[in-house]
C-alpha cells in the first residue's frame, strides 16, 4: 500500500489534499507549495505559510 502523504493546509473535498511525491523524497503539494520529507526529521519547509507558523512559534 502507497504512503499517501496530505498537505495540512489544504482541503480537497471532505479530506486533506493529497501531496505529489518526488524522486528524492519530497511531497509537494500541488495547490499551495508546502513540501514535506517524512523521512528528513530535519527537513524544514519554506512555503508562505510554514515560515509564517515559525515566526509565530519560534
Ligand atoms: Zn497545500
Ligand atoms: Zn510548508
Amino acid at each position: 500500500m502507497d504512503e499517501v502523504v496530505r498537505c495540512p493546509y489544504c482541503v480537497s473535498g471532505e479530506e486533506f489534499k493529497p501531496m505529489v511525491s518526488h524522486v528524492d523524497g519530497t511531497f509537494i503539494c500541488a495547490r499551495c507549495g508546502h513540501t514535506t520529507r517524512p523521512k528528513d526529521e530535519k527537513y524544514e519547509c519554506r512555503c508562505s505559510r510554514c515560515v509564517e507558523l515559525q515566526r509565530i512559534t519560534a
